[in-house]
């Protein structure tokens, strides 16, 4: 409908301040959820801007929308933002005073709420309060849209299973009728049908981009086969990937200075604490950050970070999900990930922007064996899970298959892009230049040789 089609690009410039659509993909994602007919799975990669594909539809109805979201920290950034737009969002969570609560619900049982966004957690959906509540708007006409973002969370083909999403379906019996859209940045196919299965979603319109992102540059570095020590070899990465060492004419910074951030991301929080030490005794600021500092610093840090006051992070993966910065230069993963599908996902936080950035892992043997130290323990902690038989069978398997997938990506000269595409079932075609194989196979193909060969004697 074309009156339609002119209030999306309406509210679009408007409220959003956004010229066009990011891309094809996202401007038929858009139209396709606003038309309020099917329920919608959309799986863009990273930065492709999925909260526009919510956000937008939901400010062109009365009613308010459900937005599930697994984090508290997730959750802020994103109300922060749509405030900051002057959008009408607020989340329920246990932060809250009494007084803000009490404020939040009034308005939902108002005629006409102000609040078109409400944000919570699977957690806090749970509530008895709350379900009363979605059932109230939804009999009163208020409610728009349900919304489930990271929907990977809720298969355990994915990499970040968590069990509470499996409730949100009870949300049908509230309130049916109401269409739905499930947003995640990494399903392969198996994934996909199992969140929509799980979620049950109803004359499912299918949205898909491809993972490759070209302006992620990827690389493996053996650790044991650099020139010097690793440290440093990571050190000097970091300076580049920083342009620190040229004049930045242009930004109106000086050699020495900084432009964007970065993210190494390491095992324990000892080795967090050790690198940004080293870091900073060799000129570079960094801070550490892990789950066990406390929350004030946890957010001090992070601010710092944000505002590229300090531009390393040295952090374990309790850093960085759902994080918003556009010009994270680099992510380096200074021991290997447990999956390729967390891989995608943490290597996938830098260049936001569409600007070069650089992913990359150093990698050795020492690694490896941690990682199956890792994937073993995983494996047990399974075995106690109260599940059926076949849910443990096929979440070993998706454990395994994530490892494995791992393990070859560090260890095979392969294009690092087509090896995320053969994984999420994409259409597979070499990147030509972004990755260390396609760039220098001869290169590549020798280190993999010598690595084999340090390792197997
Ligand atoms: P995703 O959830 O897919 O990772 P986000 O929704 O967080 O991505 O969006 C990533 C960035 O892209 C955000 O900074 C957002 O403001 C920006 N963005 C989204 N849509 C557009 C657009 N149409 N034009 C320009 N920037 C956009
Ligand atoms: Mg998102
Ligand atoms: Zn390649």
């Amino acid at each position: 409908p074309v009156e339609l089609k002119s209030r999306i690009k309406d509210v679009l410039n408007t409220v959003f301040k956004h010229k066009d659509f990011k891309s094809k993909h996202q401007k038929q994602a858009v139209a396709a959820v606003a038309e309020r007919k099917r329920d919608i799975f959309v799986s863009f990669p990273t930065g492709a801007g999925k909260s526009l594909v919510y956000q937008l539809p939901s400010l062109l109805y009365g009613g308010v929308s459900i937005v599930v979201s697994p984090l508290i920290a997730l959750i802020t950034d994103q109300v922060a933002a749509c405030q900051k737009k002057g959008i009408g969002c607020e989340s329920l969570n246990s932060k809250l005073t009494t007084a803000e609560r009490q404020r939040i619900f009034e308005d939902l049982r108002s005629p006409q709420p102000k609040i078109k966004l409400l944000y919570l957690t699977p957690e806090g959906l749970a509530t008895d309060y709350l379900q009363k509540m979605i059932k109230s708007l939804h009999e009163r006409n208020l409610l728009a849209y349900i919304i489930v973002d990271e929907a990977h969370c809720v298969t355990h083909w994915g990499h970040d299973f968590r069990p509470d999403y499996l409730k949100l379906k009870s949300l049908r019996k509230l309130a049916p009728s109401i269409p739905w859209v499930a947003l995640t940045a990494t399903a392969n196919a198996k994934a996909q049908e199992d969140i929509i299965n799980q979620l049950e979603l109803k004359k499912v319109n299918i949205f898909k981009s491809s993972t490759f992102r070209s302006n992620l540059f990827y690389d493996i570095i053996m650790k044991d086969l650099v020139q010097g020590s690793a440290e440093d070899h990571m050190l000097r990465f970091i300076r580049r990937c920083l342009r620190m060492d040229v004049e930045k004419k242009e930004k109106g910074k000086k050699a020495g200075e900084w432009i964007g951030s970065g993210i190494v991301y390491c095992r324990t929080r000892d080795e967090c604490a050790q690198m940004a030490h080293s870091f900073n005794a060799a000129g570079m600021p960094a801070l550490e950050y892990h789950a066990g500092l406390s929350t004030k610093i946890r957010d001090e840090v992070q601010e710092k970070w944000m505002k590229n006051t300090v531009p390393v992070i040295a952090a374990t993966i309790a850093f960085g999900m759902g994080i918003d910065k556009p010009d994270v230069r680099f992510v380096i993963h200074w021991t290997c990930p447990s999956s390729l599908s967390a891989y995608y996902q943490e290597s996938g936080r830098a260049g936001r922007d569409g600007k070069r950035s650089y992913c990359r892992v150093y990698y050795n043997k020492g690694d490896r064996n941690f990682c199956n130290f890792l994937v073993t323990r995983e494996l047990n902690m399974l075995k106690g899970k109260k599940i059926s038989d076949e849910a443990k069978a096929e979440q070993t398997q998706a454990i395994k298959a994530g490892f494995e997938a791992m393990l070859n990506f560090c260890e095979e000269p392969m294009c690092r892009h087509s090896a995320f595409g053969k994984y999420f079932g994409d259409t597979v075609v070499p990147c030509e230049k972004h990755c260390d194989t396609c760039l220098h196979p001869e290169e590549v193909r020798k280190t993999v040789d010598n690595y084999q060969a340090l390792t197997s004697s």
